[in-house]
């Protein structure tokens, strides 16, 4: 059996790195490298094979196979050896190539007469590049010695990849960050946007994969890992006091820090020849690919800790920060992994918009995203690393697509689609300062929902008439500890000074489901949804309601407070949360503080059982608002959060109407009230049809403010109830069909 050794690996890599550092093009440079490997290895053949795009591989340098194959020998990904190799980033090593599951003759390139094959996955960082193979004539699988030689170099070549040194005519890398490419999301936020890349976190350059002499390696790494473990137990000592799920993310730090095994490993990289560094990452792309793919959320989470280390070891052996000095553009769309909200606050409303590959709807960031209205695509699957700054990229947020390096044709389109937007914005100008009054007499009151400082501004420029939903627990959600009593005085007063005298509706802390606290211990529910969330925390654990609730008071003294409890589910929850402001009312006089001149004290309406409660409820509340997102989803048994279900069911189900209307009669015999704060209430059709069921109060974000009034303006509300009423006689499943058609005729 052919043994690779540890100096026969290093040089192996030691000649690589001689053929890298000559001027030659890129194909040389690939040519020179399956050379040495297929007489390094003992094997007749070394090949590369490469993505030509997502979906293809194609055969980019040969010694041994037919040389007239390169360049013509493409496969999909999955199929063949090499295919398979690609699409499970896993080793394949067979001594009887022709026998093993998935083997597919390529007549093209001679290869019939070679048994054995070993062939492993290049990648960086768990993305796929391409496929490195040896083969030869004699039957025998490969030891683990040459396995480890050929990653190693698999790893030298995707370095390179990144670094571009493959970068000459023909070459299918040269191509990899030219080509557009689009990327199919969600949307997390809509809106469209020009603009050009700016990565969260640059990745760290490797530069130097090879190295010469060991003992210089080691000690860097030695160096490096002693000043990553001082900061691990210095991030530690800073949280002792914090909250225990950071404490724990911290200890597993520090454990992945001290790893025995972890170091062990990257010493043995560096012995066979790698630099620190190219260790480093050698290791973080191999826990990767073993971890990555595993469906244990634990493991997972755990990979994000180990990575996280990698990039900080990275960077302190880099000298690069995750500030790398690259300039913020004047119009950057922020590309990221995932993001905090904290984070993103930082950014603030600079950004034209946001790409991530992970997050999702309900995440932090995405609520703080459409707080500041930036348009946000999500789960943009492979955009960190085809990204690079400075890239033309493009945001369509209605289609949760990202266009990255557009050809002109589909840079026209999305132009065209903004220059329609702008002239729409345009016309709705005239529009801020009248009434959203229908033909037919109705005035509905348009207010718009909040949550940040941030959002404030666009009162006066939308047009709203107040602020219908203040989600105050966005607050909380972008800060790492929990606010101080007087802070959050200091922002609720803030707010009403910026209202100026509008109503603004504070709805206390909505907690809980996906909104989770940095600083509060995650519950681990089966269904957070209907779990253990606002206000039933709020009664359960009243210290933080106390303190929000005593607040309030103190920043709308003398001036009207319009508070709401949301999630109520019953009646005596209701109750119990007035009891918490009656109290708090008290104290607050007690201590000589002046109390707001007047108190409106409302609840959502967000579950179903909430529409049945006692009369006594209905007179008692000041006000309803109906919270149509969690409302919707529990009606229909639809989680909010799951595109899948959610979209399956209208909002203009005739099901879902006849409940509002239901809710919307036993306001009016009560005389209570009645408003709609949901998304659904910023869609002009939607808005139209609750507005000519009787809800006259609709509150949503500030950029759909002008676009509902324009066609409140241009309808007549009573008319539209009856083509509701009409449709729903007719059995219509929904009622969106009639009153689409109704709409075009008659506006
Ligand atoms: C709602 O459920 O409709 C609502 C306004 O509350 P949130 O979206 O914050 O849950
Ligand atoms: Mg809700």
């Amino acid at each position: 059996m052919v043994q690779t050794s540890e100096s026969e690996s290093r040089k192996l890599l030691g000649a690589l790195r001689d053929a890298m550092a000559e001027d030659s093009a890129g194909q040389a440079r690939l040519d020179k490298i399956v050379q040495l490997t297929a007489g390094s290895m003992r094997s007749q053949v070394c090949s590369i094979y490469l993505f030509r795009d997502s979906e293809t591989l194609e055969l980019c340098a040969t010694e041994g196979l037919n040389a007239a194959a390169v360049h013509q020998t493409r496969m999909r990904i999955g199929e063949g050896l090499v295919g398979r190799v690609a699409r499970f980033n896993r080793i394949i090593n067979t001594a009887d190539a022709p026998s093993a599951k998935g083997f597919r003759f390529m007549p093209e390139t001679g290869e019939e007469i070679y048994s054995s094959f070993l062939g492993v996955p290049i990648q960086r960082l768990g993305d796929s590049l391409g496929v490195l193979v040896v083969q030869s004539k004699e039957a025998r699988e490969f030891s683990a010695d040459e396995i480890y030689a050929l990653e190693v170099v698999a790893m030298v070549l995707a370095e390179m990849t990144e670094l571009g040194a493959f970068v000459g005519d023909g070459d299918a890398l040269s191509a990899r960050h030219q080509k557009p490419v689009t990327f199919q999301g969600r949307s997390g936020q809509e809106g469209v946007a020009e603009g050009v890349v700016y990565l969260h976190e640059p990745r760290v350059v490797v530069t130097n994969p090879i190295a010469d002499d060991p003992e210089v390696e080691q000690n860097r790494l030695e160096d490096a890992l002693d000043r990553l473990r001082v900061s691990v137990d210095q991030m530690l000592a800073d949280a002792r006091s914090g909250d225990a799920e950071q404490l724990e993310v911290l200890e597993a730090y520090r454990l992945f820090a001290h790893s025995k095994g972890w170091r062990r490993r990257m010493e043995e990289d560096i012995q066979r020849g790698l630099s620190a560094e190219a260790a480093v990452e050698k290791e973080q792309s191999t826990a990767r690919s073993r971890i990555g793919q595993s469906k244990d959320a634990y493991l997972r989470e755990r990979l994000h800790d180990l990575d996280d280390l990698s990039n900080r070891l990275l960077r302190l052996l880099t000298g690069q920060g995750s500030d790398t000095g690259a300039e913020v553009p004047h119009n950057p769309i922020l590309v990221a992994r995932n993001i905090g909200p904290g984070e993103l606050l930082d950014y603030g409303r600079n950004l034209r918009g946001i790409v991530l590959e992970e997050g999702s709807v309900g995440s932090h960031a995405a609520i703080v995203a459409r707080a500041l209205a930036i348009p946000l695509v999500i789960h943009a699957k492979g955009i960190v690393t085809e990204a690079l700054n400075g890239d033309l990229i493009m945001v369509d947020g209605d289609q949760g697509t990202v266009h990255l390096r557009p050809d002109e044709g589909v840079q026209k389109a999305v132009q065209d689609k903004i220059a329609m937007m702008r002239q729409a914005a345009d016309r709705y100008v005239e529009l801020r300062d009248k009434p959203a009054q229908a033909k037919c007499g109705t005035v509905v009151e348009l207010l718009m929902n909040a949550g940040l400082m941030a959002n404030l501004p666009s009162l006066a420029s939308s047009g709203a008439e107040g602020v219908g939903l203040f989600r105050t627990e966005l607050q909380f959600l972008s800060q790492n500890k929990m606010p101080k009593r007087g802070e959050l005085v200091a922002q609720y007063t803030r707010v009403m000074d910026a209202a100026e005298g509008l109503k603004v509706v504070f709805r206390t802390l909505d907690i809980g489901s996906d909104k989770v606290l940095p600083y509060m211990a995650p519950q681990d529910e089966p269904n957070p949804a209907m779990g253990w969330r606002a206000i039933r925390v709020g009664l359960d654990k009243p210290g933080i309601l106390r303190m929000q609730l005593q607040a309030l008071l103190r920043a709308t003294a003398g001036q009207e407070l319009s508070v709401m409890f949301p999630f109520v589910a019953q009646y005596d929850e209701f109750h119990g949360a007035k009891a918490e402001l009656e109290r708090a009312k008290a104290r607050e006089a007690k201590l000589g503080h002046t109390p707001p001149r007047n108190i409106r004290v409302g609840a959502m309406l967000e579950t179903p059982s909430l529409a049945f409660a006692p009369n006594q409820f209905f007179k008692e509340v000041d006000f309803l608002s109906i919270g149509g997102n969690d409302l919707k989803q529990f009606f229909f048994a639809a989680d909010r959060e799951n595109e899948r279900v959610r979209k399956r069911y209208d909002t203009l189900n005739t099901s879902f109407l006849n409940f509002l209307e239901q809710i919307v009669e036993r306001a009016r015999t009560s005389n209570t009230q009645l408003s709609f704060c949901g998304e659904d209430a910023g869609r002009p059709l939607e808005a139209a049809c609750f507005a000519a069921l009787g809800i006259h109060t609709l509150s949503m974000r500030p950029a759909s403010i002008a676009p509902v009034k324009h066609l409140i303006r241009r309808i007549d509300l009573k008319k539209l109830k009856l083509v509701i009423d009409n449709a729903r006689n007719e059995g219509h499943q929904s009622v969106r069909g009639p009153v689409l058609e109704w709409v075009r005729l008659n506006s």
